[in-house]
């Protein structure tokens, strides 16, 4: 077995215990560690007869279930990386970064199948497509899933591999307009999986909520510490993710254990999702990451599972977690600031730095960088994004997160916001300049800025459009064309048109006088 390989995870699990629960959906249906094994095999198979292999990329446009978990999984064991991408964002975008990342093979829910063929960039090969449901289209090129699931062709032999090989691309938003793809591999989220073992209390009788969409970071944790714990992920469907009340009566009635997602879910939770109530059951290790959590919920959530083992997160898809805070047990009265992101996870490194990547004095404000193992490859296909993201000295090579953190000295980094125009809505990365590419894809539009505020609800984006002299538009139509490029959570919450943007002396956009009123024009 290849323990530097997250392969090895699922055979571990299987070895220890084959009829263990492995992963439940929302709908009733399980697997146990033997059943997935065998539709990962399955998987594998498929994909080995059709060329995949080591260095190869696999795409996965699926709701969450089971088949997504065991294509995972299935990619993993041939060898190659899987590419997951929001099957509820539009399929434009889903194709384009499938396109990007060049995936040979890719496994679609059935009903997007069309969708994702009808947009495919005319450059290069269309990939060999697994459809998961009753095809609409039984085409060339597309394979039924129970056609796969139900072959008996004998297992192909394990590739070889190294720790270095590319686990999965995670496509985030990027500030151009177009989604750049982290590239992370086996030695980078297993650096992750070792702290979490370290850290957590967690084992094989543990219940593990897949609440994060497979293709957001978060995912990571709960996907392989569930399976190297030889625990069980319990799928929360994206419907019942967004669901308050049923999500609350998940975590519950589902038992589960450990908890992960971003603050507002949890926030979303303690205001309704019932979970105060007095037959409700408390998960034993909650953790939050990807966004600040304010005190107020932070403080609610904390009386509510007052024994609960909680956890503030931080780090960039980049390097998933890189440093963490434990949440004492009781939260003062007068505590008025949230939690500091904390202390640095070995054996990852952190430095606070300047804009020329010198020390900062003790204290100061700077730039956060992270070194070591957890730290992503690069960007796919992009190396001028790549070499932008890093720097190197005589010490290390350093990614620089973009966040501003102060260290107080005793190496407990506090957050300061970013330093560039990258916000966080649910958890969510968003480039504010993806948006406006967006908005330049409308030809009514002459002008757009995007800028965002913080509101009693959370993070509210704010277009500001300029439509060209002999268009007409209405609101309707440009948040329809926003929708059309981009995932529900970048579509701006407010469009204003305004005949001109207020401009700098050298004819920039004037962001600081816009965000000025747009604090004042609520
Ligand atoms: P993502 O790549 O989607 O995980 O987003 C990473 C960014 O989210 C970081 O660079 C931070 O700006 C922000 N972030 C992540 N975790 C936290 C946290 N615990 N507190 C505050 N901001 C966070």
């Amino acid at each position: 077995m290849n323990r530097g390989h997250l392969s090895c995870l699922l055979d571990a699990a299987v070895a220890a215990g084959a009829d263990r629960p492995a992963v439940e959906d929302d709908r009733g249906r399980a697997w146990t560690y033997a059943e997935l094994d065998r539709i990962v095999d399955r998987v594998h198979t498929r994909l080995a007869r059709w060329g995949v292999g080591r260095g190869d990329r696999v795409g996965l446009f699926l709701p969450k279930s089971l088949e997504a978990v065991a294509t995972i999984h299935g990619v993993l064991r041939a060898g190659a990386a899987y590419v997951p991408v929001d099957p509820f964002a539009p399929a434009a975008r889903g194709a384009s970064i499938l396109a990007d990342a060049g995936v040979k093979a890719a496994i679609v829910d059935a009903a997007l199948v069309g969708a994702l063929r009808s947009h495919w960039p005319q450059r290069g090969p269309s990939p060999r497509l697994v459809a998961v449901g009753d095809a609409v289209d039984a085409a060339d090129r597309l394979d039924s899933w129970d056609e796969l699931a139900a072959d008996d062709a004998p297992s192909p032999l394990r590739p070889r591999t190294s720790r270095d090989d590319l686990a999965y691309i995670l496509y985030t938003s990027g500030s151009t307009g177009v989604p750049k793809g982290v590239m992370l591999t086996h030695a980078n989220a297993l650096c992750f999986l070792d702290w979490c073992r370290a850290t957590f209390k967690i084992g094989p009788d543990d219940r593990f909520a897949s609440h994060a969409p497979f293709h957001f970071d978060l995912s990571v944790f709960d996907l392989y510490a569930s399976c190297g714990a030889g625990g069980t992920l319990v799928l929360a469907g994206e419907s019942l993710g967004k669901d308050p009340a049923r999500l609350g009566a998940f975590v519950s009635e589902r038992s589960i254990d450990v908890w992960y997602s971003a603050p507002s879910i949890l926030a979303m939770l303690v205001e309704r999702g019932g979970i105060d109530r007095p037959d409700r059951r408390a998960p034993r290790v909650v953790l939050f990451a990807g966004e600040v959590f304010p005190i107020a919920p932070l403080r609610k959530l904390r009386g509510i599972w007052p024994h609960a083992e909680l956890w503030n997160l931080y780090g960039p898809t980049e390097t998933n977690v890189c440093t963490a805070q434990p949440i004492p047990s009781r939260i003062p009265d007068d505590r008025d600031q949230p939690y500091p992101i904390g202390a640095v996870c070995p054996p990852l490194r952190a430095r606070v730095v300047d804009e020329h990547g010198s020390d900062v004095a003790a204290g100061a404000l700077g730039e956060l960088v992270i070194a070591g193992q957890g730290v992503m490859r690069g960007y796919f296909g992009r190396p001028d994004l790549t070499n932008a993201a890093f720097f190197h000295d005589d010490r290390a090579q350093w990614y620089r997160t973009g966040d501003l953190v102060r260290d107080d000295g005793t190496g407990c980094y506090h957050f300061h916001g970013r330093r560039d125009r990258m916000v966080k809505k649910r958890g969510y990365r968003v480039e504010l300049g993806e948006i406006e590419a967006a908005l330049y894809r409308n030809d009514d539009v002459e002008r757009a800025a995007v800028v965002a505020r913080d509101g009693a609800e959370g993070v509210v984006v704010r277009a500001f459009v300029k439509i060209k002299p002999d268009r007409k538009a209405s609101i309707i139509a440009v948040k329809r064309h926003c929708g059309q490029l981009l995932p529900n959570y970048m579509i701006p919450d407010v469009i204003t048109f305004l005949d001109q943007l207020p401009t700098t002396s050298t004819d920039k956009v004037d962001y600081q006088g816009l965000t000025q009123w747009a604090a004042s024009h609520v």
